[in-house]
């Protein structure tokens, strides 16, 4: 996992490094200015229904164009946030921008969903349910139409609240997916525990699926597995022609990949939407 290596490489000494670390700091100091000042900003990658052949939703993700560094990864930005405790503001700016876009785009007579990425640390946090719950109303958004994405190591934390937090954002009737589905410890019991509707196989797999025959395998039996359990799939990492023909035999639900779409500001995803269907047939 990106995140996983990110942090261990915090840890070295080296001078380098060590720079590295300061300028993210030095990024961190300016986080809340560029979050009020609309520097943070949130980009929309489409997702493609596999039986319509239409985008149904969209995943939210953080974007930071800074001034004078140019376009910020939020694999840099989402771990230092973690780690200096702003992922709570960070992660309500998401969720208001990406709640609103979605409630705007149902307005529209669209069966869209909106997901969006939640950390280990803000599932810590019971007053998130209660948080989400006042986004939601605010924008108007059925909760059905909101689904948060967790990893696996995110929702098993040893004091099991982050399971009765997911618990009770299903209850709200709040969709749940895990994500990078794959890359972490995948047993049976986690993939029972975590009260999922919706498994995201990890882009890794996905990508490699054209020329390997056992990431090939591995998604294949992914998505029987979660098929058997009552939960939807999802591929991330679509970028081939191949390799959605692939996942469209094996009974993939939704995809999302460049192929698709890339991450793009809202005002681009809105125009995308009603021509679709001739995109993709096309
Ligand atoms: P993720 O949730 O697994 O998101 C998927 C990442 O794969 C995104 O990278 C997306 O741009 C990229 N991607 C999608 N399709 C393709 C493809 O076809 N090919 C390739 N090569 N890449 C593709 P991005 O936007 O750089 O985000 C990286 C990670 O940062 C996310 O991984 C997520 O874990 C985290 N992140 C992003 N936004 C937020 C946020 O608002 N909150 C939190 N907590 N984490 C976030
Ligand atoms: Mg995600
Ligand atoms: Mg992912
Ligand atoms: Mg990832």
């Amino acid at each position: 996992d990106e995140a996983v290596e990110e942090g261990a490489r915090w840890k070295e000494y080296d001078p380098a490094k060590l720079q590295d670390a300061e300028w993210k700091l030095s990024l961190l100091g300016r986080l809340d200015a560029a979050i009020d000042g609309g520097e943070i900003w949130v980009a929309y990658q489409p997702k493609m229904d596999m039986k319509t052949k239409a985008i149904c939703g969209a995943e939210a993700l953080a974007r930071w164009s800074h001034p004078e560094k140019g376009e910020i990864s939020p694999q840099d930005f989402v771990l230092a946030a973690e780690q200096h405790n702003r992922i709570e503001k960070l992660t309500n700016h998401v969720l208001n921008d990406a709640i609103r876009v979605a409630a705007e785009i149902n307005r529209r007579g669209l069966d869209f969903d909106m997901a969006v990425n939640l950390s280990a640390r803000v599932l810590d946090n019971p007053d998130l349910v209660s948080t989400i719950q006042s986004i939601l109303a605010r924008h108007g958004l059925e909760p059905r139409h909101l689904t948060l994405e967790v990893t696996e190591s995110a929702a098993m934390t040893s004091s099991g609240r982050s399971i009765e937090l997911l618990e009770n954002m299903r209850a709200l009737g709040i969709q749940i997916s895990i994500d990078d589905y794959g890359t972490g410890f995948s047993t049976l019991e986690y993939l029972k525990k975590i009260p999922a509707t919706e498994i995201k196989i990890d882009r890794s797999f996905v990508s490699a699926m054209d020329k390997s025959q056992s990431d090939k395998l591995m998604v294949n039996s992914t998505i029987a597995l979660a098929h058997s359990l009552g939960r939807t799939v999802v591929a991330e990492g679509v970028e081939k022609e191949d390799t959605l023909r692939a996942l469209e035999e094996m009974g993939c639900d939704r995809v999302q990949g460049y192929l698709i779409g890339r991450p793009m500001p809202y005002e681009k995803l809105s125009a995308l939407i009603p021509t679709v269907k001739a995109i993709m047939v096309a």
